[in-house]
């Protein structure tokens, strides 16, 4: 197919196209549900795989108004990219760096004295007021500060505010089970994160944002959308678990087609063993290909034996172990040819499989299929509304 510019395109031995398009409508659809609250698109870990300039950005023409990353390192690389809009990173450890993010304008988080007491330290020095959050540990039991210590944690930042050194611009918390709808600890949650807005309330803290919802409560749970829902594997076209339903019927389309070139086709005799181990053997003669992809590649090699691939029209698995670069799938007799492509997983449309097959086959979410995908892969964007025909980008760290 003819890119703009009208060049061949590159020849490829493995690409994760990334459907710009796709992630859009995910956004709209998602904040057609979200009650009037606002968006924050999760982008943590190179946007899950898919790329966090592209996806931040793509996001934000769709409507997002915040972007969320987990480490303040992911948030500065959104700014040194030109995103002007609201970023608010949480995961933060000693040293910060605070200053940095103080002084390009993050929403920086705080669950506990120290971080509080470092973020201080840091506006004073650098003669600006901190936007902060507050975390509050309503059930989750791994970020955020406890009920006990909370009532603390917000006179502190109260009195911090009092003297210029920073605002509290948010109050919010995460669920620990809000994919099992019905679960006891959703309730539980809730009721502690009212109370934790009352107390933060009651010493004089007016938060602009409130919010608990990650894409399952989003999805499923009007009342906890309050201010903000903070939407990640939903903004990529996945299901946060297959018990919620398929994507489809929650409005959305995967984002990721993982694709590969057939690096070799080749006729072997029945009982011939297949890669490190010889844990597949040929039943009978056949046709094995070579699949140029493998655990560096983000593979996972617990889908050894298990891993289902689109070749030749049909459904295939992965025959023997996954190797560091390559894995073989034995075509039953069928014929293909080299540089013949080979779908991992995309959106399901043209028979292949999706993230959520890999995730059963491998033992583990969709969330993982994806984002573990590496850098060696380059991401291609598709994007129809700007750029028909779509570009090869390098992949992140490239
Ligand atoms: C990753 C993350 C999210 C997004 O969760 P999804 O289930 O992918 O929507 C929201 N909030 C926090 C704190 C997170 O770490």
């Amino acid at each position: 197919m003819p890119t703009a510019s009208g060049a061949a395109p590159r020849p490829h031995r493995a690409r994760a196209e990334i459907d710009l398009g796709a992630l859009r409508a995910n956004v709209r659809s998602l904040r057609a549900r979200a009650s009037g609250a606002e968006l924050m698109a999760v982008v943590k870990s190179d946007a899950y795989g898919h790329g966090a300039v592209r996806c931040g950005r793509a996001a934000r023409e769709a409507g997002a108004s915040w972007l969320g990353t987990a480490t303040p390192e992911e948030a500065l690389a959104l700014r040194a990219a030109g995103d002007r809009g609201r970023i608010m990173a949480w995961l933060w450890t000693p040293g910060g760096p605070w200053r940095e993010a103080i002084e390009a304008d993050i929403d920086v988080s705080a669950s506990g004295r120290w971080a509080l007491d470092e973020i201080v330290a840091a506006a004073r020095a650098c003669g600006r007021t901190a936007r902060v959050q507050l975390k509050a540990d309503t059930g989750l039991g791994r970020n955020g500060c406890q009920p006990a210590d909370w009532p603390g944690l917000v006179a502190a930042a109260r009195s911090a505010e009092a003297e210029g050194a920073l605002k509290v611009t948010g109050v919010w918390s995460h669920f620990a089970c809000a994919d099992e709808p019905g679960h006891p600890s959703i309730a539980a949650q809730l009721r502690r994160f009212h109370e934790a807005l009352d107390v933060a309330a009651r010493a004089g803290l007016d938060p602009e944002v409130r919010h608990h919802a990650n894409s399952p409560a989003t999805l499923t749970l009007p009342e906890a959308h309050f201010d903000l829902v903070r939407t990640g594997v939903s903004v990529y076209g996945l299901s946060p678990s297959p018990e919620l339903g398929t994507p489809a019927d929650l409005g959305l389309r995967p984002v990721m087609t993982l694709s590969a070139s057939i690096a070799l086709v080749k006729n072997t005799p029945g009982g011939h063993g297949v890669g490190y181990g010889h844990t597949y053997r040929t039943p009978g003669e056949t046709t094995l290909a070579l699949v140029p992809l493998g655990y560096a590649d983000g593979i996972p090699r617990h889908a050894s034996g298990t891993g289902p691939v689109l070749v030749a029209g049909k459904w295939r698995t992965i025959a023997g172990r996954v190797a560091m670069d390559q894995f073989v799938v034995d075509l039953g007799g069928d014929a293909a040819r080299v540089g013949e492509e080979a779908v991992l997983f995309g959106p399901g449309d043209r028979g292949e499989p999706t993230a959520e097959d890999w995730a059963r086959a491998a033992g583990t979410i969709g969330y993982e299929i994806v984002t573990r995908i590496s850098t060696r892969v380059p991401r291609v964007y598709r994007d129809p509304e700007h750029e028909p025909g779509g570009d090869a980008e390098p992949g992140p760290g490239e």
